[in-house]
């Protein structure tokens, strides 16, 4: 590590095995995008011809501008839809415009996570903060997108891995992305809805589909290629951007949640920096403490989503899951 994160965190970052550079991604110059030519920081563009609405979305959390740095790269390319309309978004850009490489995980979100605010009862309700007024300008957006690609990348080291929601539709989709190769469903988190879960997004025969690419570590260039191969391949199987599929690769794994575990004290430990993307083999196997409560995997083989190995009461700290 090069020090520039906070030295705890950097402890864990280095024990659990984080890569060794924790920010070999340049911040990319987004003033450019700022105005957008739809919402401030979003630019749609709609073909002559008849199509699906696909919406890329990236900064939903400010610190994660991998997702950034590839839909500047195609913006500036000049790339346009052949049939139906392509968005690019740029959800927390006053988010990401405090992002510092001394503190980077700390530009996550302003006031709070804009991936957990997607329920009816939030956005339409008495609530404010400067993530429930953005989203709320971005949900006339996204209610006429017929799919949302919401790219995300992490900070604790784990397999790269498409996350669906309950709908079987997105499932299809992101198994037709190909890589990487692992889909998860799950229910979503308890503090609140995420984009891919809002409205008709979560609803089984909507037609509507929401995926969301964990595409790597936040802060380097294999991220930014995983999720270029996404959005090339999405754009190609939509119809909107035409193109050869690349042979598939090696078929993808699905995995459903089985069970989400969220923090309820703020003495939530793992017992050791578990990896996301590992396999528990044994069932009853201990993997945290929470207080005074043990957590234990439920069944064989159990694999670990996405742990955070710092945590809040009332915050995901690690999803349990097994292989379908
Ligand atoms: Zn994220």
């Amino acid at each position: 590590m090069s020090g520039a994160l906070p030295p705890v965190l950097e402890a864990l970052l280095r024990e659990a095995g984080a890569p060794d550079r924790p920010l070999a991604l340049p911040v990319p110059d987004l003033a450019p995008w700022r105005a957008g030519n739809t919402l401030p920081g979003v630019w749609s563009f709609a073909a002559a011809a008849p199509g699906p609405h696909v919406c890329l979305v990236s900064l939903i959390h400010g610190n994660e501008f991998a997702g950034a740095v590839l839909l500047d790269r195609l913006l500036r390319e000049g790339l346009r839809p052949a049939i139906g309309r392509l968005s690019f978004v740029f959800a927390n850009l006053d988010a990401f415009a405090r992002f510092d490489p001394a503190d980077p995980t700390a530009s996550r979100f302003l006031e709070e996570d804009m991936n957990r605010l997607w329920d009816i009862a939030a956005l339409e309700g008495p609530r404010r903060s400067a993530e429930l007024r953005r989203a709320r300008a971005l949900r006339p957006l996204f209610d006429t997108a017929d799919v949302i690609l919401d790219l995300h990348s992490m900070l604790w080291p784990s397999d790269p891995l498409y996350l669906v929601g309950g709908s079987p539709a997105s499932m299809e989709l992101a198994l037709q992305l190909g890589a990487p190769p692992l889909v998860v469903s799950d229910q979503g988190h308890a503090a609140g809805r995420r984009l891919i879960d809002y409205g008709p997004f979560g609803v089984p025969g909507s037609g509507r589909r929401g995926v969301l690419l964990e595409g790597g570590w936040h802060w380097e260039a294999e991220t930014v290629a995983r999720m270029e191969q996404a959005v090339r391949r999405l754009l190609a199987l939509t119809g909107l951007v035409p193109a050869p599929l690349p042979p598939p690769g090696p078929p993808p794994r699905r995995a459903r949640v089985t069970r989400t575990i969220t923090a309820r004290t703020a003495d939530f430990v793992f017992t050791r920096p578990w990896r996301g993307g590992e396999i528990v083999p044994e069932a009853g196997t201990l993997i945290a403490h929470d207080g005074g409560r043990e957590v234990r995997t439920e069944h064989p083989d159990c694999l670990l989503i996405l742990p955070s190995l710092v945590t809040q009461p009332g915050h995901t700290a690690v999803r349990l899951a097994r292989y379908e």
